[in-house]
């Protein structure tokens, strides 16, 4: 028996393979050479399990999604008292690339690239190398590997980033940056040729997700005051002028990159990546966008109506003579459901012939967690086992689960329990 989550995300790259709208960006000529067609989908939970669909081998380079995480290591480094007074947190409204500071003269948040620049410049370190080095080495410990510069992309930009070099100019003349602005322009595109796949990139938004600790070494690598400010300018700026739009349709903490890679974040829940390069006006990737909406939807993972999530969804597993009871707890959904699937998948561990899952704990129940339930009980059905569901009171119907499915609702369980 599989877990249905893999399919789900196959069918979640496919179906968005149609949609050939948008333009891959070209003003970074390196960036140019990308295959338009490559499409791929990557979530890491807070515990680091991964799944992955589509082209997730292919390499690209990081471009905006590092801003988020320099953004942290520079309120680590300075408080964010300090990083306030040399940028701001208003959404722009404004492209990515706009020439342009708010009315005290700061760039008007870390997300577009005058704030990032000056974000940049912000991190400590003696000279561009180290201070490159340190935020290379932050970018790595939250994907879990060790990460490393597209030289092609780099030299590209570098030959060809007039805009932003200006940009290093201008936030030079009126102090918020106080050194070299050709150093820090160029270590700002090393930061941005970073190469990485949607498997780095979900772990280190996993990262994030999870309060700053990455799940799988288990390294406290940023602290959860950074994480939440980084998170909350991700919501309000992380999409440039399309964010409004984006926080009312997806809902998901995120930032895009001109590569074409989209990561979002769903705290305590989650770490997202997309990838695919062709753009829309704003510089978001098309089928990015359109991913992220279909995981939105069908995973329930909009902001603003997600119930706290619960870690720990199953209570017990106790084996009663020739019954496995699997004991239940809290509000079920998709992130602790995805559990207990994963828990009760591999059969071989899971030898008795009937399963009953006690719900009496569970206090409510998600559409997806119930589909996939559902799912694992049908699967269980079909490798011969009979299930039952504890919940005598119907407090959540039985998870509504359909004739032939269940071959009994209420089991008695053994008079020793
Ligand atoms: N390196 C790119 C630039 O500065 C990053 C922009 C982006 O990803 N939106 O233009």
């Amino acid at each position: 028996m599989q877990s249905p989550i893999p399919a789900y995300l196959a069918r979640v790259v496919s179906q968005v393979q149609a949609d050939v709208g948008g333009a891959v960006a070209d003003y970074i000529p390196e960036l140019a050479t990308a295959d338009p067609e490559h499409t791929a989908l990557a979530i890491a939970l807070p515990d680091g399990h991964r799944y992955l669909a589509g082209d997730a081998d292919v390499a690209f380079s990081i471009q905006s999604m590092s801003k988020p995480f320099t953004y942290g290591l520079a309120i680590t480094d300075n408080g964010l008292p300090a990083v306030l007074d040399k940028v701001g947190v208003e959404p722009s409204g404004e492209a990515f690339n706009e020439i342009s500071l708010d009315a005290s003269g700061r760039p008007r948040n870390p997300m577009i690239n005058a704030g990032a620049i000056a974000t940049h410049s912000l991190v400590h370190g003696a000279d561009s190398a180290q201070r490159f080095e340190r935020l290379r080495r932050l970018y790595s410990a939250c994907a879990g590997r060790d990460l490393s510069v597209d030289e092609r992309v780099y030299t590209s930009e570098a030959a060809t980033g007039h805009r932003n070099i200006a940009m290093g100019h201008l936030l030079r003349s009126v102090n918020i940056i106080d050194c070299d602005p050709v150093d820090i322009i160029d270590g700002y595109f090393r930061q941005c040729s970073v190469e990485v796949t949607v498997a780095d990139l979900a772990m280190m938004a996993a990262t994030l997700a999870n309060g700053g600790v990455q799940p799988l070494t288990g390294e406290a690598i940023l602290d959860r005051h950074a994480v939440r400010q980084m998170l909350s300018v991700m919501t309000t700026c992380g999409m440039y002028d399309a964010a409004g739009d984006w926080l009312s349709v997806v809902g998901i903490p995120a930032k895009s990159g001109v590569a074409g890679g989209i990561i979002g974040v769903l705290p305590g829940q989650i770490g997202i990546a997309a990838f695919s390069p062709r753009l829309d006006r704003h510089g978001n990737s098309v089928r990015g966008v359109a991913m992220f909406e279909r995981l939105s939807d069908d995973l329930g993972m909009h902001l603003m109506e997600l119930p706290p999530a619960h870690r720990t969804a199953i209570r017990s597993i106790e084996i009663v003579d020739d019954v496995e009871v699997v004991e239940l707890q809290g509000a079920l959904q998709f992130t602790n459901a995805e559990i207990i699937v994963r828990e009760l998948v591999d059969n071989t561990s899971h030898p008795a012939p009937v399963v009953a899952l006690d719900i009496r704990r569970v206090h409510s129940v998600t559409d997806v967690a119930r589909r996939l339930i559902m799912l694992l009980l049908r699967g269980f059905v079909d490798d011969g086992k009979r299930v039952a569901v504890i919940d005598p009171d119907g407090v959540v119907g039985g998870l509504g689960l359909g004739d032939g499915i269940v071959a009994q609702r209420w089991i008695e369980l053994p008079h020793n329990r």
